[in-house]
């Protein structure tokens, strides 16, 4: 059992830690609906962030749902978008009966590929939704002139980049809005959990409306919103865990570096590239295999992980625009780099606490597999 590595394990303070932020609640019996901690906790993501509004949600996906509602586009209206992603971001464009136009990516940190945008836009194109995948920043200027250009929103899926810095700005202060995912598989977590920053005041306000049934006072109700509240014991997790974000960084950090020491400069392996201008938050370690070159595939190395108890995943796979449920609505041959990236990237087990000791296991069996 203890050889066992799962790809990725929840940080938690320490249980008196939690105990102690939660023991108000016992006192005061309000568990949600903008309690005291709820207050507390959005301040301090403020603050972290250096965003101007915060709304915080009960999960990331609710988070980015919500705000593409509030944005109000027409229906079927195109939102250029990547494939190479979570579920998440493809389903809250499709469930906010928008349609998702496919944008490639790029080969050095495979956010979207900002030169292939202008091509995709028409003149039902809403909005563009790019993703900071695995925290790596998309190109945010020529996004920003692009979308002025057309007069087009733009929504950041930021679920992977808590902390992620670009020119010493929060990745939650570009676009219109950013969403950032709270999951406890994120590097920072309320358990569940999510929040959109933004610049303007008035769609904070109405984000907080919406996430709650619409309503705006005790007979008011000018929106037909939902329930996507974030609890006061979810804030209180995040009170805790902000507190310990820096070591928490810290020590994937040296994760990190321990992986790119043993696996850079191998023939047939690449490794992400470092981001001029950015500070990471070392949320994913991603690995892409070239079989002809290293001589074993993706799949070949994440079975010879799992022979030895370790979790490695096909994190992005398949494409978004692959999945069963768009059944040949979409044709995943039109980002031909996205396919290819997708058939071929593993990551690998990244959380802190991971020994160097077993993050060199990892690479020996990694390595075992090339020629
Ligand atoms: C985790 C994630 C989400 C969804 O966040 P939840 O908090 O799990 O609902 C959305 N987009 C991406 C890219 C994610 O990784």
């Amino acid at each position: 059992m203890e050889n066992k590595i799962n790809v990725t394990r929840s940080s938690l303070p320490d249980f008196e830690e939690y105990c102690d932020e939660i023991k108000e609640l016992w006192e005061s019996r309000w568990l949600t609906n903008n309690g005291i901690k709820h207050r507390q906790f959005e301040q301090q993501v403020k603050d972290y962030l250096g965003a101007r509004n915060v709304t915080l949600f009960t999960n990331g996906h609710l988070a980015l749902e919500n705000v593409i509602e509030a944005m109000e586009f027409p229906v079927g209206a195109e939102v250029i978008t990547t494939p190479f992603t979570f579920a998440s971001t493809t389903h809250a464009i499709v469930r906010s009966g928008l349609k998702p136009v496919f944008c490639d990516i790029k080969p050095d940190d495979y956010t979207i590929d900002e030169s292939l945008i202008e091509g995709l836009i028409t003149e039902k194109t809403c909005a563009i939704l790019p993703v900071h995948v695995y925290g790596n920043v998309c190109a945010v200027e020529a996004i920003r002139t692009l979308a002025e250009k057309h007069a087009l929103k733009v929504i950041y899926d930021a679920a992977h980049s808590f902390g992620v810095t670009y020119n010493g700005v929060s990745t939650a202060n570009f676009g219109d809005a950013a969403m950032f995912s709270f999951h406890a598989t994120k590097v920072f977590h309320t358990i569940e959990g999510g929040a959109v920053c933004c610049h303007d005041d008035a769609l904070a306000r109405k984000l907080g409306y919406i996430k709650n049934f619409g309503i705006d006072g005790p007979e008011s109700t000018p929106y037909i919103g939902g329930n996507a509240k974030m609890n006061e014991f979810q804030a209180a997790m995040g009170i805790c865990n902000l507190r310990h974000l820096k070591e928490e960084i810290e020590m994937r950090k040296s994760v990190v570096e321990r992986y790119r020491l043993r696996l850079s400069g191998i023939k047939g392996i690449t490794l992400c590239g470092e981001q001029s201008g950015a500070v990471t938050n070392y949320a994913y370690f991603p690995v892409v295999f070239d079989r002809a070159e290293f001589g074993a595939d993706r799949d070949e190395v994440l079975h010879a992980l799992e022979q030895q108890d370790i979790k490695a995943r096909k994190y992005f796979y398949p494409l978004t625009s692959a999945f069963e449920c768009y059944h040949h609505m979409f044709n995943p041959e039109k980002t031909p780099l996205a396919l290819r990236i997708s058939q071929s990237v593993l990551t690998l087990p990244l959380y802190s606490g991971l020994s160097r000791t077993d993050v060199d296991r990892i690479c020996d069996i990694v390595t075992g597999c090339g020629k």
